[in-house]
């Protein structure tokens, strides 16, 4: 190993039994701690926590809570995102190392340097960015609402979009917008569901809806598919983590093959028992989200660690990106 690599080995060696429940339950008390868990965080997380949600929505219900410490089960970036709209309180996430490949496909450096490219382009950045990309950003969009955010730009002015290619295609497809220039990047788990693969699966479940998040591979090959009348226009679904949940009430379909990370089978389970919902692919599990294990957050409860820190200049930058999205309208929820 040298000196640069960093050891990702997740902390281990704690199971989550009902003693390891009764600790954490009371060592967040006494730290006057609300414990928010997001949708692709392992069963057990999820289960203890006292919110579930997708980013956003997790950060606003940390901005709203009384309590005066966040443990953020999730990965950095949404930990950083519920620091930029709460400085006052302390964020903690189990394990720092929980990063992103997504928020990773471009620095605050990358960002600057293709804006000046593009003088007087509008930057819109998805909510997966860490808070440095989020401070060069004009407005921040969720995969709810990254359509009407980037329709409320003069048509006229140039669009920056960033960082994810696929949602980035759908928003651009869905807008008609020809002066929109898309960021190359991609998240390994959602970009590894591919199109091939649902068409396979969709084809041996006719009768199945497809729920599908717009930052997966085969979301492209979705909409293509279903113009192409291969699998039917009014069964393909394409939403957001947060709006699963909703459609999952919603739907009438007796079976749903889910296209995105598998935890969030999870809580689709827990929200419409009766319904039989299936991964497209039971490989697309993100190691950095399941870095959050029990020992992890039982250290964070019993060390403060670790302590998410966004300095003051960069978070009212990155909050004033964030608030811009929320004067739009309703944001819904991102990952
Ligand atoms: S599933 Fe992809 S986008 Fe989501 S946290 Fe993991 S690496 Fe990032």
């Amino acid at each position: 190993m040298t000196a640069a690599t960093v050891d990702l080995t997740p902390y281990g060696g704690v199971e989550p039994d009902e003693a390891w429940a009764e600790e954490v339950r009371k060592l967040a008390r006494e730290r006057d701690a609300v414990l928010l868990a997001h949708n692709y965080q392992a069963p057990a997380i999820q289960d203890i926590a006292d919110h579930t949600g997708d980013s956003l929505a997790l950060s606003r219900i940390a901005a709203a809570s009384d309590a005066s410490t966040i443990v953020f089960c999730g990965v950095h970036f949404m930990a950083e995102t519920a620091k930029i709209l709460s400085p006052e309180k302390t964020v903690l996430i189990p394990d720092a190392r929980a990063g992103c490949s997504l928020a990773d496909s471009i620095t605050g450096a990358q960002l600057r340097e293709w804006k000046a490219q593009h003088p007087g382009a509008v930057v819109v950045s998805y909510v997966n960015t860490t808070a440095e990309v989020k401070a060069e950003t004009d407005i921040c969009c969720t995969s709810s609402n990254a359509v009407d955010v980037v329709a409320s730009i003069p048509a006229d002015r140039e669009v920056l979009f960033c960082p994810d290619q696929f949602l980035g295609a759908h928003v651009k497809r869905k807008t008609g917008r020809e002066n929109m220039h898309i960021w190359a990047g991609e998240c390994h788990v959602h970009a590894g569901i591919n199109g091939p693969e649902l068409a396979e699966r969709a084809a041996a479940n006719p009768d199945a809806d497809l729920f599908i998040h717009p930052e997966c591979g085969c979301a492209t090959s979705a909409l293509y598919l279903a113009g192409e009348g291969a699998v039917p226009a009014d069964k393909v679904k394409i939403l957001s983590t947060g709006d699963m949940v909703h459609e999952a009430r919603a739907t009438k379909a007796k079976s749903v093959l889910v296209a995105t990370e598998i935890g969030m089978l999870h809580q689709l389970r827990k929200a419409a028992p009766g319904i039989d919902f299936r991964a497209v692919n039971d490989r697309a599990s993100c190691a950095y989200m399941k870095m959050i294990t029990p020992a992890a957050l039982l250290r964070a409860l019993r060390e403060g660690a670790d302590e998410v820190h966004v300095d003051p200049e960069t978070a009212a930058r990155a909050r004033a990106s964030v608030q811009r999205m929320i004067e739009i309208g309703q944001p819904g929820g991102g990952e």
